[in-house]
């Protein structure tokens, strides 16, 4: 994720462990809870999948939350990747943000993200809810993508709202390396949610849409400790749904899921797949 006003943990919810308790590189375990996640995808009328940075991380971007990996050890993103920042100081936000820009647009899509297009191509995935900018789900085919955090795709002037394709971002740069609208000059931003800015309201009531008529959430590679993204599980659950989780590492949610897959997201997510064809 790039960034939003709320960054508090679900305190109300009450972590609990996994229900199995299965560790992780119990083979025959790990298989039996893929065959169950194929199972409740192919009894639902409604899944939609709702992905965080976990799932980029097999593509070779770091989760930035990660201890000691990539270049937000060396920068507080909270500073730097901020709205005051770049408004206030943009020679400084240009200097982070383009090569993070050009590095992110780089990457490829993993199994993990072609899993999840397959299953909208067969029919058995609604959408895709990402807290991702980097495009991946667009890139590995997936149709429907609600970026709620915004993308890397396109970048917009703050004044006259002209936008900019991510290509074109590179010749907007002045001498200072801050990019400039070419009608008026005016401070163009890249079109992700950065810290202290709010999420996009349309996409949200998307995702709130998608969250409340799901029977089954697929959460993929996400803490679940963002908020208002975070609630969108208690959203599902409240209307009666149920809630599956392939990610590495505790969430608030784990009490709640009707199967939890904790290894390697692209394994889990291949595995699902061909339990299902
Ligand atoms: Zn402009």
């Amino acid at each position: 994720m790039e960034g939003q006003v709320t960054t508090n943990a679900a305190s109300s919810r009450t972590k609990r462990v996994a229900p199995d308790g299965a560790p992780s590189h119990d083979p025959g375990a790990a298989a039996a809870n893929a065959d169950r996640l194929a199972e409740l995808i192919g009894e639902s009328e409604c899944t939609v999948a709702l992905t965080g940075a976990g799932i980029s991380v097999p593509s070779g971007i770091p989760d930035f939350r990660t201890p000691g990996k990539g270049l937000w050890e060396k920068v507080d993103p909270m500073e730097v990747a901020h709205i005051d920042a770049f408004r206030g100081d943009p020679k400084r936000f240009w200097s982070f943000y383009r090569p993070r820009l050009h590095g992110l647009s780089e990457f490829a899509p993993n199994p993990a993200h072609e899993a999840l297009a397959e299953l909208e191509r067969s029919g058995l995935l609604e959408a895709v809810i990402t807290q991702n900018i980097d495009t991946l789900h667009h890139k590995a085919g997936s149709e429907r993508v609600i970026e709620v955090h915004g993308s890397i795709r396109t970048a917009s002037c703050q004044v006259c709202d002209a936008t900019y394709e991510l290509a074109a971002v590179e010749e907007l740069f002045d001498d200072d390396g801050v990019a400039v609208c070419r009608g008026c000059t005016s401070l163009v931003k890249p079109d992700v949610v950065l810290f202290g800015e709010l999420l996009p309201a349309e996409a949200m009531a998307e995702a709130e849409a998608l969250a409340s008529r799901a029977d089954l959430l697929l959460c993929v590679g996400s803490s679940l400790e963002v908020y208002p993204v975070a609630g969108l599980p208690s959203t599902t659950l409240a209307r009666g749904g149920r809630i599956a989780i392939v990610t590495q590492g505790p969430t608030p949610y784990d009490g709640d899921a009707a199967v939890r897959l904790d290894g390697d997201v692209a394994e889990e997510l291949s595995a699902v797949v061909a339990a299902l064809s």
